[in-house]
């Protein structure tokens, strides 16, 4: 999973090499992901870098377009990698994937089931978190997409699987520790998600919709489930620019609603529903 990579420098950084992606950013903070090839280029609006100028350098180093404008070259993190990586379907934004991993309870060694995988952008936060990642999703494409999306920033990965079925249609897996569905109607695969997980294990589904949330919750209720939360999160950035300083003016104001539960041992769901 960790492949190769050169042996850190004196500072404990490892240089930018061929072959990985980097994060350009110029002074007007745009940002550009980049995969460094020997001898290419790469054009923007503020000029012409050089891959040949990038590789070698330290993670965070300043270095000059052909223009002479100035752009830092950076090892992306996880977010920036889901923001830009080819997307076939919408992934969740960075401020959700934060809150579903500690939702969710995710965790080295633990087994989750995810459905639908769409870019992967859960997978790679799950994953990287230490889980065991199984995927269903039903577009041959998407999954495709998102075991791609995985390699490229974590790179072969034995702790992540992905197979193209519905999970509508059951789950043979079992056993599970954690189940998260982000697909249009959760609720289908709650008596699958019932069987599959362990008792004790946890349940989220991610919705954009608070109707769709309204069915799943009332379906919970019914289906063996206990301790059942839903939650939104606002994320709101702030300009820094001499004495201006305030919240941005534009913000993203909705993204999805985190549904969690608890899968309970048979009969004892009412009790733990009522709250
Ligand atoms: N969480 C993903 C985005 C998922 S988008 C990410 O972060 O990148 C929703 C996905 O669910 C789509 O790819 C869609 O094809 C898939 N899907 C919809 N219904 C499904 C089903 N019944 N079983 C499996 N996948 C399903």
């Amino acid at each position: 999973m960790d492949g190769a990579r050169p042996s850190p420098d004196r500072h404990g950084a490892r240089r930018l090499q061929a072959g990985e992606r980097v994060l350009l950013v110029d002074q007007r903070g745009r940002r550009y992901l980049v995969e460094l090839v020997p001898g290419g280029s790469f054009h923007t609006h503020s000029g012409i870098v050089h891959h040949d100028g990038v590789i070698g350098l330290l993670d965070g180093s300043t270095l000059s377009a052909t223009t002479g404008r100035r752009f830092v070259a950076l090892r992306p993190t996880l977010a920036d990698v889901v923001l830009k990586m080819p997307r076939g379907a919408q992934v969740i934004y960075p401020k959700d994937l934060g809150a579903i991993l500690l939702a969710a309870d995710v965790g080295p060694g633990l087994r989750v089931l995810e459905a639908g995988v769409g870019s992967g952008a859960l997978s790679l936060a799950m994953l990287r978190a230490g889980a065991e990642v199984i995927g269903y999703e039903v577009r041959a494409d998407f999954a495709k997409q998102a075991q791609a999306n995985v390699a490229a920033f974590l790179g072969e990965s034995t702790r992540y699987r992905v197979e193209v079925r519905d999970v509508y249609q059951g789950i043979s897996d079992e056993g599970l520790d954690r189940v998260v569905l982000d697909l249009p109607e959760p609720w289908r695969a709650l008596p699958h998600a019932r069987t599959a997980l362990r008792s004790g294990g946890i349940l989220l589904a991610y919705l954009p919709s608070i109707s769709q949330v309204a069915t799943l919750r009332s379906a919970l209720e019914h289906a063996g489930f206990g301790l059942a939360e839903t939650s939104e999160l606002l994320r709101r950035t702030w300009h820094f620019e001499a004495r201006s300083v305030r919240p941005d003016h534009r913000m993203v104001a909705h993204t999805g609603f985190l549904t969690t539960a608890r899968r309970l041992v048979a009969g004892e769901a009412q009790l733990s529903s009522a709250r």
